[in-house]
C-alpha cells in the first residue's frame, strides 16, 4: 500500500455519464438559476428522500443558515443544540444572531440527550437544532414532544443522514425542516451542494427568496436574500450520483461489516450499534477508544503507515477559540468523553479488504501498546 488511504474518497459516476450530461449545457448555455438539471434533481430527491418538499442550495452550510433564517426566530433568542458536531452547526446559529445553548449527548449514539433538553429551556428559547450525527437518528419523537410543549421550532442538521429512514419514513420528514450536505466528502455529493427538506409552503417561498436575492420577478425584490443557488454542473453530478447511490451504500455496508469482523473482539474499543427499524446509510465508521490518550496514539500509528483517520469531532465546537467562554456553560460530560476518544476510520465504497485488514491490525496492535 504505497498510496495514502484518506478518511474518505468522493463517489464519482463513470466519466462518460457525467460528460454526456454536461454536453447539453454547452448547447443551452444555461448554467445556473434554477435550470433544467436543478429542477430535475429537486424532483428526484423528493421521491428518493420520501419528503414533501426540497429546496436545493449551494452547500450544506447555506442550507442550514437559510433554514434557520426561514423560521423567523426572535433576534438573540436561545437555540438548544449539541457541540459534538461539525463547526458549521454552531456557526449557522451564531451567524443568524442566535445564542447556542449546548446540550449533552448520549453514550449510545452520540446524538442529543433528550432527557437533558427541558432543563435548558428558558423563556428565551426559540428552537432546537439537533444533529443526526454519523447518520444516527436523534430521538425524534421525544424532541417533537418537547418542541410542541414549549412551542419551539426544530431544525435537524441531517448533513450525515442522506437516505436514512426510520420505519420507512425518510429522515427529512422530522421537525420543521432538515438540512442535508452534498459536499464531496459526504455519502451523496453534488461536488458542493446541499438541500433543505420541509413541509410548509411558506417556508418554501422564504427559502427561495433567501437563496436568490429575494428576487420574485424582473423588477420585484421582496426579501433581503443572499445567493445560495445550486448550479447546473452540481445538479448534473447529483443526478448521476443518485443513480449509483444504493450500489455505493451496499459496498460501504460490506466495508463496515469487514471492519466489525476484525474489531469486534477488541474490548478496548466501542463500535456503533445499528437499530433494527432504521435504514442506515453507512456514512461513517467511528470507533470509541476507551482508554484516555490511546485514541491519539492509534491516530499517529495509522498516520505513520499513510492511513489518515480523523478525530471527528474533536474539539467540541463549544471549545473552539471563536466560541469558548462566550455562551452558557453547561456540563457536557458525555460529549467531552466521546470527543476525547472518538476516531473515524477510513470508509468509502472502494476501500479494499486488505486495506481494511491492515487498518484493523494496526488498531488491534496499538491498543495493547504504549500508554
Ligand atoms: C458537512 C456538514 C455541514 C456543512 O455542509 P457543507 O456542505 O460542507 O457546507 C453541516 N453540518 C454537518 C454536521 C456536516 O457534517
Amino acid at each position: 500500500m504505497e498510496n495514502k488511504v484518506l478518511v474518505t474518497r468522493s463517489s464519482m459516476p463513470p466519466y462518460e455519464e457525467y460528460t454526456e450530461m454536461i454536453k447539453k449545457l454547452w448547447d443551452s448555455h444555461w448554467l445556473t438559476n434554477m435550470g433544467e438539471y436543478h429542477n430535475q434533481l429537486e424532483k428526484e430527491l423528493i421521491d428518493f428522500l420520501k419528503v414533501p418538499k426540497v429546496s436545493l442550495m449551494s452547500n450544506g452550510h447555506m442550507a442550514l443558515e437559510m433554514a434557520i433564517q426561514a423560521m423567523n426566530l426572535p433576534a438573540g433568542s436561545e437555540v438548544i443544540t449539541t457541540a459534538f458536531t461539525f463547526v458549521s452547526t454552531t456557526h449557522a446559529i451564531v451567524r443568524n444572531g442566535l445564542k447556542p445553548v449546548f446540550c449533552d449527548i448520549t453514550m449510545d449514539d452520540y446524538t442529543i440527550d433528550v432527557s437533558k433538553i427541558e432543563d435548558l429551556i428558558t423563556e428565551n428559547t426559540s428552537a432546537i437544532i439537533p444533529v443526526h450525527v454519523y447518520g444516527n437518528l436523534c430521538n425524534v419523537d421525544e424532541i417533537q414532544r418537547i418542541a410542541d410543549k414549549y412551542r419551539l421550532k426544530v431544525i435537524y442538521d441531517a448533513a450525515h443522514a442522506f437516505g436514512v429512514e426510520k420505519d420507512g419514513i425518510g429522515v427529512g420528514n422530522f421537525g420543521d425542516a432538515s438540512i442535508f450536505s452534498f459536499h464531496a466528502t459526504k455519502v451523496f455529493n453534488t461536488i458542493e451542494g446541499g438541500a433543505v427538506t420541509f413541509n410548509n409552503a411558506d417556508i418554501g417561498e422564504k427559502l427561495y427568496n433567501l437563496k436568490n436575492f429575494g428576487i420574485r420577478s424582473e423588477e420585484i425584490v421582496v426579501d433581503v436574500g443572499a445567493n445560495a443557488k445550486m448550479n447546473e454542473f452540481q445538479a448534473a453530478m447529483g443526478i448521476c450520483n443518485l443513480r449509483h447511490f444504493e450500489e455505493e451504500i451496499e459496498k460501504r455496508k460490506k466495508v463496515i461489516e469487514c471492519y466489525e469482523e476484525n474489531l469486534c473482539r477488541n474490548d478496548g474499543i466501542r463500535l456503533m450499534e445499528r437499530k433494527e427499524n432504521v435504514k442506515s446509510n453507512f456514512a461513517y465508521f467511528p470507533i470509541l477508544v476507551e482508554k484516555e490518550g490511546k485514541r491519539d496514539y492509534i491516530y499517529s500509528a495509522l498516520k505513520a503507515e499513510n492511513i489518515y483517520s480523523r478525530k471527528y469531532f474533536y474539539p467540541l465546537t463549544s471549545d473552539q477559540a471563536c466560541f469558548k467562554n462566550k455562551y452558557k456553560n453547561v456540563k457536557l460530560d458525555n460529549a467531552r468523553y466521546v470527543s476525547n476518544r472518538i476516531l473515524v476510520l477510513p470508509l468509502y465504497a472502494d476501500l479494499k479488504v486488505d486495506e481494511i485488514e491492515k487498518i484493523c491490525r494496526i488498531v488491534n496492535q496499538t491498543i495493547g501498546e504504549g500508554i
